[in-house]
């Protein structure tokens, strides 16, 4: 989609570093960590968010790259946070479904 931050990442017309990638996603290292390891997990097909997806797959398939991400960022032991924000109150600030795989510290609860 044109205009789109994550999907220009997707073609690779901007900048990220990207950590995992499938035939469907990539996992790419956020911009602004909030903590030692922050990754967001992107499809390759443009959803605006959690609301719009009819595809029960394409979750499945976010939720086991964020499992693999954690493995391969060792953080899979210890334990670490994965995020969803969707819509404009929970704090989605780029209207392209992505999962945050916070982890390396503590986390608190409940989340601000
Ligand atoms: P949201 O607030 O929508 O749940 O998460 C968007 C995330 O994207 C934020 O954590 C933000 O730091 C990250 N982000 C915004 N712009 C860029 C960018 O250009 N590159 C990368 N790698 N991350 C970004
Ligand atoms: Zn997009």
């Amino acid at each position: 989609m044109a205009d789109c931050l994550f999907c220009g990442i997707v073609k690779g017309d901007v900048k990220a570093e990207v950590v995992y990638r499938t035939p469907t996603l990539l996992a790419i290292k956020d911009i602004n960590p909030q903590a030692p390891v922050h990754v967001l997990v992107i499809p390759t097909q443009h959803v605006e968010s959690l609301n719009e997806v009819d595809d029960a797959e394409l979750l499945g398939d976010l939720l086991m790259a964020a499992r693999e991400v954690a493995r391969q960022q060792r953080i899979d032991v210890r334990g670490y946070r994965v995020v969803l924000n969707t819509k404009a109150e929970s704090g989605q600030t780029v209207p392209h479904i992505h999962v945050h795989v916070l982890g390396g510290r503590a986390m608190h609860w409940p989340p601000g």
